[in-house]
């Protein structure tokens, strides 16, 4: 026997002991109790298979596909796979990302330099509805673009067309429509501003992060993908609803030159050429892997299950929250995602507040998402919760059901929380800009986040703080905390 070359300090076993711990304080990633951030098929073997691909491929660098054929051969079959679900032909091309997040990023990178290339002066703008991902935000804060808001339609949650066109103009690099948003659950009017871009000889990007790949298997009647003309560039993710670990989506372009805009190269170093499509250099091909085989697995039919069940539990949520006295469901969810508010028209003794409804379902043991309410241009988008509905759903459907209805009883009539008075008046006075960390901690302190630890039970007062505080200042305030949830 060799001798080993290391020693380990500390016993393997026990490593992965303390990691286990760790992760059970953590939410549960399956199971159907938390109805965001994660996407239970219900179906263990697929997380198996998933598993099993990612160890394959855990040490494959998909940093040059020459040297690891495999993972050209990877991304052309879920390339090929997404644009024959999401209504492409063979102009539409693209590649497989780290994440919705990147996606994003880059179909706005494509579309600045698009908008450069026919000649676009000046700072290129973002057309994005309220309503749309953040990525497009931070898309325009790294590669400076000056964003467009367009306010959304209260009662239905999306933005119009007419509002769309009224900012539309020659510095207009892309706009985004979304299928469906992330807040709301509801689809953008997706061929109407497709259309009206592609008449100006603007980019139309199609934001399907969440929707791309349930929608195809749903009965929604407008056209919202590549079979429409005036769509430039769509979104989708692998990790949402193509059921497979964090770390895989897609972006798809139409045409092959506005796809070759996306990839930076550089051979004027002294190292080896860089030609990257996507923001990474070294590039983990495990999440690509994944991806693929569990697509590969699973197939049309087997995503088409999969939908129809979160679908049959979306439909069945929907049915009981409208049916709540006191909430209300925002717009026609298309998908598999909604959200629900208080119901403005009963008596405000009869209301259900939707973050009071949030905390109530949390005690009880289901993590729904509280969302602030926004003030536009065009009035107040009320305060949500959001629930995220995937095919494991279907399985505690009933109870979740219940404990929808036993929550709302719980808080029916509460005063919705509202910031303190004191502190607002002194956040007012604050420049998020010149706000030092130790000042910022100081005030996490005031407003009851005791600054690295944990958020408190009831977080209905922490959004009504985040509501009514300057962005800026919340901002900033979110920023310390987190970072202090990281320092050593
Ligand atoms: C999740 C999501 C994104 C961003 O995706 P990440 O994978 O979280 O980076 C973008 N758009 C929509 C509509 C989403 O739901």
């Amino acid at each position: 026997m060799p001798q080993p070359h290391v020693r380990f300090e500390r016993d393997p076993a026990d490593v992965l002991r303390q990691l286990h711990e760790l992760r059970a304080q953590d939410v549960p990633t399956h199971g159907g109790r938390v109805l965001a951030y994660v996407y239970d098929p219900g179906v263990p073997a697929v997380d198996e298979l998933a598993a099993e691909a990612s160890r394959i491929a855990l040490h494959v660098n998909g940093l040059d596909p020459t040297a690891f054929p495999s993972v050209a051969r990877m991304e052309a079959d879920l390339v090929r796979r997404a644009r024959d679900l999401l209504g492409g032909d063979d102009e539409v091309v693209g590649s497989v990302t780290s994440g919705g997040t990147e996606s994003c990023l880059l179909a706005v990178k494509t579309a600045r330099d698009a908008w450069r290339a026919a000649g676009g002066e000046g700072r290129a703008q973002l057309v994005l509805p309220v309503t749309a991902h953040p990525a497009f935000h931070k898309a325009a804060h790294y590669l400076d673009l000056e964003v467009v808001r367009v306010p959304v339609d209260g009662p239905t949650g999306a933005v119009t067309a007419a509002a769309v066109d009224s900012v539309l103009g020659p510095r207009v690099a892309l706009v985004v429509v979304s299928a469906p948003s992330y807040p709301y659950g509801v689809l953008d009017p997706v061929a109407e501003v497709a259309g009206l871009a592609a008449a100006q000889g603007i980019a139309c990007h199609v934001d399907a992060c969440i929707g791309g790949w349930v929608l195809p298997y749903t009965d929604v009647e407008q056209p919202w993908d590549l079979s429409l003309p005036g769509v430039t560039s769509l979104s989708v993710d692998l990790h949402k609803y193509g059921y497979v670990p964090k770390g895989a989506s897609l972006l798809l372009h139409r045409g092959r030159d506005r796809a070759r805009l996306q990839s930076f190269a550089l051979a004027s170093w002294p190292g080896y050429a860089v030609v990257n499509p996507s923001m990474l250099g070294s590039k983990p091909a495990a999440p690509l892997a994944a991806a693929w085989a569990v697509a590969e697995a699973l197939g049309d039919s087997g995503y088409r299950a999969l939908a129809g069940r979160a679908l049959a539990a979306t439909a069945r949520l929907v049915e009981v929250a409208r049916s709540i006295p006191g909430l209300r469901v925002v717009g026609e969810p298309a998908a598999t995602l909604f959200a629900v508010t208080a119901d403005q028209t009963v008596p405000v003794a009869e209301r259900v507040d939707p973050h009071h409804l949030a905390d109530a379902a949390r005690a009880r043991g289901w993590v729904i998402q509280p969302q602030p309410a926004l003030q536009t241009s065009e009035g107040l988008l009320p305060r949500t919760a959001h629930l995220t509905v995937t095919a494991v759903t279907l399985d505690v459907v009933d109870e979740l059901a219940g404990a929808l209805v036993a929550a709302a009883d719980d808080v029916r009539g509460r005063v919705p929380a509202s910031a303190d008075p004191g502190l607002m008046a002194a956040a007012a006075q604050l420049d998020p800009a010149t706000l030092d960390a130790a000042t910022a901690q100081a005030l996490l302190g005031v407003a009851g986040l005791e600054s690295g630890g944990a958020l408190p039970a009831e977080l209905a007062p922490l959004m009504a703080l985040i509501e009514q505080l300057p962005p800026g200042v919340t901002e900033r305030l979110l920023t310390e905390y987190l970072a202090r949830l990281i320092e050593p």
